[in-house]
């Protein structure tokens, strides 16, 4: 116990700790950045001095901050452009289409974010934006995935993509029957995000200038801020991206702490390395930290690109690819992890995680173990056989719940087939098994908030309460928690400091509006549950008005 007042003292509050020496309080005090005492309310009083800042939780759930372990704040949502998310027909695009543009009416693009597949009806993706919906504008919009771009007839032309391109910085030229470019770019998660990529969007897209790139990413804090995430996991970023995180921190906006993983695409030459190495020394502290390496082994189940063994139920002429020879990813891997880099492997398909978890043994075995801890991120579809394979290397799942909601499922479910359905994202069996899970919203795939999260892993059901499938994969409210705390804490090397509310540990401490223990029956009301308070670092950061 420290003799000087706290700087804040959370009182009358069900405190959730996740430290199973003490795992529940009714107060905490914090000071100079760290928790300084965590007791009892009665007893809470002998912490405050006249400058404490007394929070009155209200017998409300006093939990550690958020650390999602996958949240795209730098893509993030483009305030500037239409959102498309969960418009699931091609009316609904269109209409919202027609509504932008009378807001915007010398818009010279129509930009979008967030298409569904299903919203095309079978029909081509682009045809959504042909020029009777745009007025004759160019356009560029991605998929809620942002594993595909589409162009219009307009947007191909300012790119000159004709019949004869079949590739271009930022992805593969998709063509029809007719040996015409649709206006779908493939592959545009990896190579859209590569240097090169961003700046051939740069020079055409108006989304992709840096101011508009910086506006977005202020976008993302303030949200994560606000939703209790003091902790965010950027995954994906080249070396040029990371000034951008540097001027927020500089401007006083990087409110949450953040790490920024690299981004190794296939065929990354070795001097990137190097720079991905004089990254991590430039920035590498706890508010700010650089490194982790992030690739890919395959892509995602809806365009049929994930690797399965087995052909897609919905498309028995294809079983996805790799986006390596495993042999060669292998090697790859080797070579990251001799170089002491932890990796993010993006693996979805079944035999996309083998090839993964076999490089992974691979490493071990020719560079030995150390306390690497890899990531597989997404784990959609594991082979049961390889359930057990986390726990026994070491290597941490970082999965995202919301991806597995029935209303959000529905294609991959079609896609993938009802056998291998029963082992999509194994939560339960995962955990059981003693792998260390990390939950994240992957936003803007999906929606930030971590409860909505929460609510997903611990119900698998839609946001109005229907639709629960594959139940025996769900977890209990203090996994869930878990695997958004601690388990994140693990999964970024930050245990010992972050994760949990234990005396010593930096002070990242939220207060939610309700007791969610006390509901726990009840998961809707966790949909219900805000963040009234958000301490990062020590520093009341956020402070929910309740006016509204
Ligand atoms: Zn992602």
């Amino acid at each position: 116990m420290s003799d000087r007042p706290a700087d804040v003292l959370v009182r009358n509050a069900k405190v959730f700790t996740v430290d199973d020496a003490r795992p529940a309080a009714g107060a905490v005090a914090i000071g100079a950045g760290s928790i300084s005492w965590v007791g009892d309310d009665g007893e809470a009083r002998a912490h405050a001095g006249p400058a404490t800042i007394e929070i009155d939780a209200a017998g409300h759930t006093v939990m550690p901050g958020v650390i999602d372990s996958h949240d795209h704040v730098r893509l993030g949502q483009d305030p500037e452009a239409i959102d498309l998310h969960g418009v699931r027909t091609a009316a609904g695009v269109r209409d919202r289409i027609t509504s932008w543009l009378a807001d915007h009416p010398g818009a010279e693009w129509v930009e979008g974010e967030g298409v569904a597949y299903e919203a095309a009806e079978g029909g081509g993706l682009a045809d959504l934006f042909d020029a009777t919906a745009t007025g004759g504008r160019p356009a560029f919009a991605t998929t809620y995935d942002v594993h595909n771009a589409i162009l219009n007839r307009a947007a191909l032309e300012r790119f000159g993509i004709t019949r004869d391109v079949d590739r271009v910085a930022f992805g593969h030229v998709e063509k029809g029957a007719d040996g015409a470019p649709t206006g779908v770019i493939h592959d545009f998660a990896v190579m859209g995000l590569e240097r090169a990529g961003q700046a051939a969007l740069a020079a055409v897209v108006p989304a992709y200038s840096d101011d508009r790139r910086y506006q977005r990413l202020l976008h993302s804090l303030d949200l994560a801020i606000g939703f209790g995430i003091t902790t965010v996991v950027e995954p994906q970023n080249s070396v040029d991206d990371l000034p951008l995180f540097e001027r927020a921190r500089r401007e006083g906006r990087l409110r949450s702490r953040l790490v920024a993983a690299l981004f190794h695409p296939p065929r990354t030459p070795d001097e990137e390395l190097d720079a991905f190495a004089d990254a991590a020394t430039t920035y590498g502290d706890d508010r700010f930290r650089a490194g982790p390496i992030k690739l890919y082994i395959d892509d995602v189940a809806e365009a049929h690109t994930a690797a399965f063994f087995d052909p897609y139920a919905a498309d028995p002429s294809t079983n996805g690819e790799l986006f390596y020879e495993p042999g060669v990813f292998a090697g790859v891997m080797a070579k990251l992890d001799a170089r002491g880099f932890q990796t993010f492997t993006h693996a979805i398909g079944d035999r996309g995680i083998r090839t993964a978890l076999d490089a992974i043994e691979h490493v071990q075995r020719v560079n030995g173990r150390r306390d690497a801890r890899h990531q597989l991120v997404h784990v959609e579809c594991p082979d049961p056989a390889d359930v057990p394979r986390f726990a026994q290397l070491g290597v941490v799942p970082c999965m995202q719940p919301r991806h597995f909601a029935p209303d959000v499922a529905l294609q991959w479910r079609d896609d993938v087939g009802p056998e291998r359905s029963r082992w999509a994202a194994p939560w339960r069996s995962l955990a059981r098994s003693g792998a260390r899970l990390a939950f994240s919203s992957d936003w803007n795939v999906a929606e930030m908030d971590p409860m909505v999260g929460i609510y997903t892993a611990v119900t698998r059901a839609d946001l109005r309460g229907d639709g629960a499938w594959n139940t025996d994969e769900t977890v209990d409210l203090t996994t869930a928690i878990r695997a958004y705390t601690m388990g994140g804490a693990y999964a970024n090397h930050v245990e010992d400091r972050r994760g949990s509310i234990t005396p010593g540990k930096q002070a990242d401490v939220i207060v939610l509006s309700e007791d969610v223990f006390a509901s726990e029956g009840e998961p809707m009301a966790l949909l219900e549950t805000r963040v009234d308070v958000a301490i990062a670092d020590g520093r009341v950061e956020h402070q929910r008005d309740h006016t509204g």
